[in-house]
């Protein structure tokens, strides 16, 4: 069998704080640490379920979070953004998905860093309803015929992504500060949530069987709500029908839904037909920057 580990950082064990995913701080190398640890724990799992091969697959803004050096040796590593195959790059063949460290959908009350695929959206929809990156991910990962069995983050997070993926194996994941700062206690906490990490993926690769691929019915109708309207108009250089700071598209399915989605993301209609070379270059840069000119890491009081 051959698993998949989606890396975000935002449901790491050990981080507590936005600046602890904010790409280039001091903070962020100590979440990258995090991170690092909380995926070897999944890694490991999934071996201890029977995986042949794993590919860790890094996605959190840039896509260069993991701290490769310290990256479980048995799996494979694909970090940064893609146009083709797809976003994620080659993920070809993968059997199962299992997603570390997820956060709640954008618009969610008292949720640590809510946001859905990009921080300019207040609200992503899909057929009217408000949707987390598990819906979209989960969709697009499902149309490629790959379950999600597997998802760790904070407690809302989780219960979002098994309101749609009910099948998957979960671990809850702390965001208060004092749960990392309070010494032997943290350092209990941190073990034994990380074993958790290790038994559940496991678990989930054993039971690959049970997960279901993600399928949303077409037609779909998203509709992303911005932050401002300015900011709606700004990203807009699809001419997507907009209204107000709502900008809506239709598609037949996820994969043409997530492409338009990357489009007003990521890919204005004047930088679309350089979008490899470019996407080629930023990769590259920020491989090397964030390998090899990254900063000490600070833990603020982590245990
Ligand atoms: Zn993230």
């Amino acid at each position: 069998m051959y698993v998949g580990v989606f890396a975000d950082i935002e449901g790491s064990f050990g981080i507590w704080r936005m600046r602890q995913c904010r790409m280039g701080t001091r903070e962020w190398q100590y979440g990258r640490a995090c991170l690092t640890a909380d995926v070897n724990q999944v890694v490991a799992g999934a071996f201890d379920g029977g995986a042949a091969r794993v590919l860790v697959k890094d996605t959190h803004e840039v896509g260069f979070n993991c701290l490769v050096n310290k990256l479980d040796p048995r799996a494979e590593y694909l970090g940064g953004h893609y146009i083709k195959p797809s976003l994620f790059g080659d993920i070809t063949g993968l059997d199962l998905v299992l997603y570390v460290a997820i956060h709640a959908g954008s618009g969610t009350q008292d949720a640590f860093f809510p946001h859905t695929h990009y921080g300019i959206f207040s609200e992503l929809r899909i057929n009217g309803k408000a949707v987390a990156e598990m819906d979209i991910y989960g969709g697009y990962l499902g149309e490629l015929g790959m379950p999600i069995g597997f998802v760790s983050g904070e407690d809302i997070a989780v219960a979002q992504a098994l309101a749609t993926l009910p099948w998957a194996k979960a671990v809850v994941v702390n965001k208060k500060k004092e749960t990392y700062t309070s010494g032997e206690k943290s350092r209990q906490y941190l073990t034994a949530g990380r074993e958790q990490l290790r038994r559940t993926a496991a678990e989930a690769v054993r039971c690959a069987s049970q997960m279901q691929p993600l399928h949303l019915k077409g037609p779909l109708y998203f509709e992303a709500v911005f932050r401002t309207e300015e900011l709606a108009r700004k990203f807009n250089t699809w001419n997507f029908p907009r209204q107000g700071a709502t900008v809506a598209w239709e598609a037949a399915d996820m994969i043409e839904g997530f492409d338009k989605l990357n489009r007003l993301t990521f890919l204005p209609k004047n930088l679309y037909p350089i979008r490899r070379p470019l996407a080629f270059v930023m990769r590259n840069y920020f491989r090397i920057k964030n390998t090899y000119f990254a900063p000490q890491p600070d833990s603020e009081g982590a245990s």
